[in-house]
């Protein structure tokens, strides 16, 4: 991935931000260690994307505008991206701009709904609703203005308790529902989804995805799982396997993975975040 004109190696994630001049700024606060003294969610925002974006030059984030669909013959159908570059194009963004760091995220959960997953690509084209059940987010409820797609509810153990249960609508497009809780027992209060998604989840690491898994199990619905290396992939797919899941979507490199490399510095490999995805019951 050496599209980018700006520095892609974070070994030192504090210098990095430094050297892009947006340490400690916006929604960049999360991307270092600087601001973990601040629960997930709860980052203080003085509002506008140009805050949130921590002060980058206006071309160089995009706008709050909702994709247009294409019109194809008449028939308006969602733009189809199959890598950043697209993206960069459609958004008229320079290359320069560090910003697919952090919009990693909601383009990874684009490309799983208008790529991997027929049945979410197919509601798409009909301009019919899909949901989304998002477990375990942590930064990314300080990155929801970077958002702007889909109909989303985000769930886990790290939803502030005074943000639990509040809908924000970000578009006409987007809707988050944040819901603190552990997923197999909030799923019967929610809207049952079309696809479920976990980013970086590491799911060899935290003994609670054991729950979650059954639940996946047993109600059969596409779930689409990110992991920033290989090693934790393998590791992913042995955890999958345990749960009694079979992987219909083999481990993949995501296009939509976050061009920043990091050390991992108990492996002392190199990592990605949504490096790679993997999904069952698909
Ligand atoms: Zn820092």
């Amino acid at each position: 991935m050496k599209i980018f004109m700006f520095p892609c190696s974070a070994d030192q994630p504090c210098k990095w931000l430094e050297s892009l001049g947006i340490h400690q700024k916006g929604m960049w606060r999360m991307k270092c260690s600087c601001y973990s003294h601040c629960p997930f969610g709860l980052l203080p925002v003085k509002g506008g994307l140009w805050d949130s974006w921590g002060g980058l030059d206006e071309e160089e984030y995009p706008g709050d505008l909702p994709f247009r669909n294409q019109l194809r013959d008449g028939i308006s159908s969602p733009i189809l991206l199959s890598c950043w570059s697209e993206y960069y194009n459609l958004r008229s963004l320079p290359l320069s701009s560090p910003i697919a760091d952090i919009l990693s995220h909601s383009l990874t959960i684009y490309y799983i709904l208008t790529a991997l997953s027929i049945n979410s690509k197919n509601l798409l084209l009909k301009e019919k609703e899909v949901i989304v059940t998002y477990l375990g987010p942590e930064g990314e409820m300080d990155w929801m203005p970077a958002s702007g797609i889909i109909q989303t509810v985000m769930i886990g153990p790290e939803v502030p308790t005074n943000l639990s249960g509040t809908t924000s609508g970000i578009s006409s497009r987007f809707r988050v529902k944040l819901v603190r809780g552990v997923y197999q027992e909030e799923a019967t209060y929610l809207p049952s989804p079309h696809v479920i998604v976990a980013l970086n989840c590491a799911l060899d690491r935290y003994s609670n995805w054991g729950g979650a898994l059954d639940l996946i199990k047993a109600i059969g619905v596409p779930a689409f799982f990110t992991e920033q290396s290989e090693i934790l992939c393998a590791n992913a797919k042995q955890v999958l396997r345990g749960a009694g899941l079979r992987i219909t979507h083999p481990v993949t490199p995501n296009p939509f993975r976050s061009p920043v490399k990091n050390n991992n510095s108990s492996t002392n490999l190199h990592s990605y975040s949504n490096g790679f995805v993997l999904g069952v019951n698909t």
